[in-house]
């Protein structure tokens, strides 16, 4: 197996409502079939104009409350509540499910990497986006690239964010061992592997949090795996969320 080689695309303008990212990321660096770019879900998003005005949001009585409780800007509290589907906790922070499936800490809605006074929402469809970034590459440069599309997310039982894969292109969220066997013989029974999860993570420590301005990365030789894309519990089986609500009513 080759090395895998990780590369951050660096030279990157601040991103403008509009701009082409898939044009602006083949500029700077050559892709190769088989390359897997990671895009934070910010620059996505501020490419397509997710974004709104503070000054631009009437909050709610619900969002009034919230604010309070949790001391945030009323404002900001109604982007999160615009951004989800369901409310899982309210306090210490909002907790929601987001209508693609993910859930999330404010809703991945953010105030950072972007003017003063303005919200950055996650993109609505980040799948979409992925096979619409990995499609634009292809037609630029006629190489077929995986794509992932990222943000930095908190998780249960330990301190510190990690980069999570919100959409994906080119390949399956989930490396499947079930059915094999281990150097012993044994066989799995239960593994199954969130590779884009790991690879998100790995591009997250590439790109940075604050002023770094790397937000795509590229890895090349990453070895191909099989299995699946159901990276999100389903509610029946997502026991964390089913004992918040019960834990949280609102
Ligand atoms: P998130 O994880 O998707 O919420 O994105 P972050 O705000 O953490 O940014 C990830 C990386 O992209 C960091 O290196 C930022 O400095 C960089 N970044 C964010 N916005 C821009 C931008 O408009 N242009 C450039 N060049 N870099 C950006
Ligand atoms: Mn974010
Ligand atoms: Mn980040």
């Amino acid at each position: 197996m080759e090395n895998i080689i990780v590369t951050g695309v660096r030279g990157l303008p601040l991103i403008r409502a509009g701009d082409n990212i898939a044009a602006m990321i083949c500029e700077r660096v050559t892709v190769e079939d088989g390359d897997i770019i990671s895009l934070a879900s910010t620059v996505y998003s501020k490419s397509k104009g997710y974004t709104k005005p503070l000054a631009e949001i009437t909050p709610s009585a619900r969002a009034l409350r919230l604010a309070e409780l949790n001391g945030e800007d009323p404002r900001f509290v109604q982007a999160v509540l615009d951004a989800s589907q369901d409310i899982i906790m309210e306090h210490p922070f909002i907790l929601s499910l987001l209508p693609f499936g993910h859930i999330g800490v404010r809703a991945g809605v953010d105030q950072s990497n972007i003017d003063d006074g303005m919200v950055i929402f996650l993109p609505p469809d980040p799948m979409k986006a992925a096979t619409e970034l990995s499609d634009e590459i292809k037609v630029i440069t006629g190489k077929k690239v995986g794509v992932i599309i990222t943000d930095t997310c908190g998780r249960s039982f330990r301190r510190g964010q990690t980069g999570h894969a919100i959409g994906w292109s080119g390949f399956t969220a989930i490396r499947d061992f079930r059915g094999d066997t281990d150097l012993f013989g044994h066989e799995l029974k239960i593994t199954e592997e969130a590779v884009v999860d790991e690879i998100a993570g790995f591009a997250n420590f590439v790109m940075g949090e604050s002023n770094n301005g790397v937000p795509a990365v590229l890895f090349r030789n990453c070895p191909p795996w099989t299995g699946h894309d159901s990276l999100y519990f389903t509610k029946n089986e997502d026991i964390t969320r089913r004992l918040l609500k019960k834990a949280c009513p609102s």
